[in-house]
């Protein structure tokens, strides 16, 4: 039998069946004034969530299509890619992908940026974005997002330059505080499928009054993701093309929840389950050689990711925990073998968290 708390992929997250069965709502027309106030009340529960008093425009795509909307809404000519990970390395490609040039602030895997650096290299000139991943989901690091924009604006100042700052929230947002007024972000976005446990399928996106100005001078913002549409349309609250109107069904249920719950709460209980695994790592995990791979003060609190001794297996571990009925991810990619991947984040408690580590205990003392 089904039981809710046992899937602890890095996104897609859980979902809670109430929120699955909002799905089976009728489909509706989407031109019509229901769905206009569904949207409408949506953007109004998602401001708060992204920490900032303008629209949040709902795109139905995956993180990945919000990602290029900011690229092509926003890179002019050339921008600063900053990779330290899987998703931060597509947000570079994307750059590429969309024709514009770019210079690659690398530091490895497991490590964050700084801020420093970020300033000294945009001071060299010749940058109008910069893209960013928050919390890398394939090494659970989370980047000084406030710090990197305050170096952006820094190096503005020296430069003359306007450079847009374009953020990849996907495994942060509705998983912990953001402010993307007051941190100075031009762009931040998020996909359905992580920390709103929500199904998979709609991706979010606000862009700085700044950023549409820009738009609106560059040529080859395409049609699908283009941001003046959608800014035009969002002033009645309607898509540019037909949405997904069931998992706008589904938004809506949720949204509320994160409502009563609070943002605040909900920060709270992400944060709580990231320590409750740090410690674990930290107390038992050290005997088989598992260590959290983000240093401490750059980690994320809603993916950990635990890099593996040699002679264990990521795969091996993680089928052996499939066969116990929980899920986790193992490494990303290439290093799917070195690392355990650990969501705790979307609806989950620290008690289902706890018992997945008591579980993970057991599978690590069988495969000694
Ligand atoms: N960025 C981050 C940080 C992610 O974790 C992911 C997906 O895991 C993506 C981007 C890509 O999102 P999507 O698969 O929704 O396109």
């Amino acid at each position: 039998m089904y039981e809710f708390g046992r899937f602890f992929l890095p996104g897609p997250t859980e979902v809670r069946p109430e929120i699955l069965a909002a799905q089976t709502h009728p489909t509706i027309g989407h031109r019509t004034p229901e769905l206009a106030a569904l949207l409408s009340e949506a953007d109004r529960h998602l401001r708060p969530i992204f920490g900032t008093t303008r629209p949040v425009f709902i795109s139905t795509s995956s993180g990945t299509g919000m990602m290029e909307a900011s690229v092509r809404n926003a890179v002019r000519r050339r921008a600063l890619c900053l990779v330290n990970g899987a998703f931060s390395a597509r947000y570079r490609d994307l750059v590429l992908g969309c024709g514009r040039e770019c210079e690659v602030y690398e530091v490895p895997l497991g490590e964050a940026h700084e801020p420093e650096e970020v300033e000294r290299r945009l001071r060299a000139g010749g940058f109008d974005a910069l893209t960013v991943v928050h919390s890398e989901t394939s090494s659970g690091v989370l980047n000084p997002i406030a710090e990197i924009a305050a170096a952006v604006r820094s190096a503005e100042r020296a430069t003359g330059e306007e450079i847009l700052v374009l953020v990849d929230g996907v495994s942060s947002v509705g998983g912990m505080l953001v402010e993307t007024d007051e941190w100075g972000v031009d762009f931040l976005l998020t996909g359905s499928q992580k920390a709103l446990a929500l199904p998979p399928g709609l991706a979010f996106g606000t862009p700085s009054e700044r950023l549409l100005e820009r738009a609106a001078t560059l040529a080859g913002r395409g049609l699908y993701f283009d941001l003046l549409e959608y800014a035009q349309h969002w002033e009645e609250h309607q898509t540019t093309a037909t949405p997904a109107v069931t998992l706008l069904y589904a938004l809506s249920a949720q949204l509320r929840h994160i409502v009563a719950e609070t943002m605040e709460a909900r920060a709270a209980r992400h944060l709580a389950m990231a320590e409750s695994c740090w410690s674990w790592a930290e107390a038992r995990g050290r005997r088989w050689g598992l260590r959290v791979m983000a240093p401490e003060g750059r980690r994320s609190p809603t993916v950990t990711a635990l890099a593996l001794p040699p002679e264990r297996k990521g795969s091996v571990v993680a089928a052996r925990l499939k066969e116990r009925g929980y899920t986790l991810a193992t490494g990303y990619g290439a290093h799917r073998d070195q690392a355990l991947r650990i969501g705790h984040m979307g609806d989950h408690t620290v008690l289902e968290l706890e018992l997945l580590l008591a579980e993970l205990e057991s599978v690590l003392g069988e495969v000694e």
